[in-house]
């Protein structure tokens, strides 16, 4: 009884102060306050796009940074949550995977994400009605699939409808193709799934999505298609990087919807977003509407994604980026005064 109590101050009502929790006895709320913190990662910047985004840099410890995006829309607001602190692959267009493996999040730093955005836009409770945070998606730093016990226990509580009420058909979970835990996902956490495809031919995708030598397009499909509960209404999200005169052939375009024909999916398009240094370009808007419209042709509605708060590089693949480079700009100047 006190647990559930207690679960609920902290995750419907994000309480952060035991004192306040009335209906629990005053000598229990004393005696928890002395034994339990209810600190929430701490946030180093908070930045506002011009079309709405935020992102917020949280640190939880000496170099365990992480970031995490709220995206709003007309019908919904999404939450990108990270999972790892940089990620052990280097997907070649992707700019966390420049960065090592620092490590992986706990299910605090992890579920704190919500918690801490729930906080910065006042969206408490976590039932209440015209929440702002509805979705939460596993597209942040990091391969989530690499990190499964910590993402799957922080996920309970995201889809607790007695913890912070997201319902699992709102959650997705995005993997560059992590074949044997896609399985194990299903069963035990059940969202949403997203595969972050970005080529048809296993030679480009061996190249671009370096997992693919691993687990190569054929057995990540076939994992697709054994993915538990999979309807029209319940659909795996294959997402598609617009990478100029790489990827981007209307031969591509036809072979996607062959590759996927089988499969309830929805397919995301996703522009490159640049990042400095980055081998590639994004595809010519001309070419991304005619890759579109085979897309579209072959049933799938609205297939592109429209790139959000690039502006304070909060768009997918730009994470972390910014504050690195804001890092070694501000040390570089520490360093020049030092010296001066
Ligand atoms: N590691 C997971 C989830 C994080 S990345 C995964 O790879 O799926 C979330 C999405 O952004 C993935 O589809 C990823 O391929 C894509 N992405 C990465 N870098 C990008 C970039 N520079 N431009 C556009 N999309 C990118
Ligand atoms: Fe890691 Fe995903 Fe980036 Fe690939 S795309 S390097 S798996 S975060």
């Amino acid at each position: 009884m006190r647990a559930r109590q207690l679960w609920n101050w902290i995750y419907v009502h994000g309480q952060r102060d035991f004192a306040a929790m009335t209906n629990l006895a005053k000598d229990f709320r004393a005696r928890i306050a002395e034994q339990m913190t209810l600190a929430r990662p701490e946030i180093l910047t908070q930045q506002v796009s011009e079309d709405g985004t935020r992102k917020w840099l949280l640190r939880t410890a000496p170099g365990i940074e992480f970031e995490t995006v709220f995206i709003p829309e007309e019908d919904r607001g999404t939450l990108c949550v990270s999972s790892q602190v940089g990620c052990t692959l280097s997907c070649r267009f992707c700019h966390t995977g420049t960065q090592k493996l620092v490590r992986n999040l706990t299910p605090f730093e992890i579920a704190g994400q919500v918690m801490v955005a729930r906080d910065a836009l006042s969206d408490w409770p976590s039932t209440g009605e015209n929440r702002r945070i509805t979705n939460v998606v596993m597209m942040g730093m990091g391969e989530p699939l690499y990190n499964f016990d910590n993402v799957r226990d922080a996920m309970a509580i995201a889809a607790d409808g007695e913890g912070l009420s997201v319902s699992r058909r709102r959650i997705t979970l995005s993997t560059s193709g992590v074949v044997p835990e896609i399985p194990r996902w299903g069963d035990e956490a059940g969202t949403m799934l997203a595969i972050s495809l970005h080529a048809v031919r296993d030679e480009l995708r061996d190249q671009l999505v370096p997992i693919n030598k691993k687990w190569p397009i054929k057995e990540l499909l076939d994992a697709c298609r054994a993915y538990p509960g999979l309807s029209n209404a319940k659909r795996i999200t294959f997402e598609y990087v617009m990478l100029k005169g790489v990827n981007d052939s209307i031969a591509d375009a036809k072979e996607l919807v062959r590759l996927l024909a089988r499969i309830p999916a929805k397919i995301n398009l996703i522009p490159f977003n640049p990042w400095p240094g980055a081998p590639f370009e994004c595809s010519d808007w001309v070419q991304i509407e005619k890759f579109g419209d085979v897309v579209n042709r072959a049933g799938y509605a609205s297939p592109v994604r429209s790139p959000r708060g690039r502006d304070i590089m909060a768009a997918c693949g730009q994470l972390k980026s910014a504050s690195i480079k804001q890092r070694a700009s501000s040390m570089r100047a520490a360093s020049e005064q030092g010296s001066a």
